[in-house]
């Protein structure tokens, strides 16, 4: 792994999940937002299905409000929440449509996402969402470019993008590159820590500075640094 090229200016993560961000990539997000660079989420559901304990008008409210939370404590101002059904999220045209609208509103850079793979690279199954959400987001980069796909955005005064310039996937079992975290871990776990009603209905211990500090040494190692977040850099520039 090589450090990740940080010369652009603005940044926006599409993710399923309250909490996606959070378990790694918001570390990054805060390194990042500290050199002044802009960056916004995106989250397609509210999450209203991850608590078991509690009915998902409830968890909706509250997962909403403890992502925006989460998001402040790596300075991120703007999260939209697309509303969409948590757990049966489909990828389909009009999904990629949603993604490409938020694209050419933010008008980033780079976009974040999770991966689309199966697993995340360690047999363990990834979640259809986090799938179906990656794959619309990659396809939504290209849809963002071009003004003859979803011709109704550009009717409504919603200008093509194509200055997307990479995606960056996180979770992949092929990462390219690392971000160096080592001084800004403490707000990445101070943004997982935000989902405390979450966390609290997960009926287990679960320690999120242990688990970050765990899952970015071995990325750290590979940069020659403490801690770091790898991302897998897909490049969004050609056709
Ligand atoms: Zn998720």
């Amino acid at each position: 792994m090589e450090h990740l090229d940080e010369g652009w200016d603005r940044a926006l993560a599409i993710v399923a999940h309250p909490d996606d961000m959070e378990y790694g990539a918001a570390a990054a997000v805060a390194r990042w937002t500290a050199q002044g660079k802009q960056v916004a989420y995106v989250i397609a559901t509210s999450g209203e299905a991850g608590i078991d304990g509690m009915d998902p008008a409830t968890a909706a409210r509250v997962r909403r409000r403890e992502q925006v939370t989460a998001a402040a404590a790596v300075g991120v101002e703007h999260v939209t929440f697309l509303g969409l059904p948590d757990g049966v999220v489909e990828y389909s045209v009009a999904l990629r449509r949603l993604l490409a609208e938020q694209i050419r509103r933010h008008r980033p850079d780079v976009v974040l996402t999770t991966t689309h793979h199966l697993t995340f690279g360690d047999r363990q199954l990834n979640q259809a969402d986090h799938r179906h959400v990656a794959l619309a987001t990659y396809d939504a980069v290209k849809d963002a470019g071009n003004r003859w796909i979803h011709p109704d955005l550009t009717h409504a005064g919603l200008e093509p993008h194509a200055g997307v310039r990479s995606v960056l996937v996180f979770g992949s079992g092929s990462p390219t590159h690392a971000v160096d975290v080592t001084d800004h871990l403490d707000a990445g776990v101070a943004s997982l820590r935000a989902h405390a009603t979450y966390l609290a209905g997960l009926g287990r211990e679960f320690d999120p500075e242990a688990f970050l500090s765990s899952m970015t040494s071995e990325p750290g190692r590979a940069v020659g640094r403490p801690h770091a977040v790898a991302f897998e850099q897909l490049s969004a520039v050609g056709v």
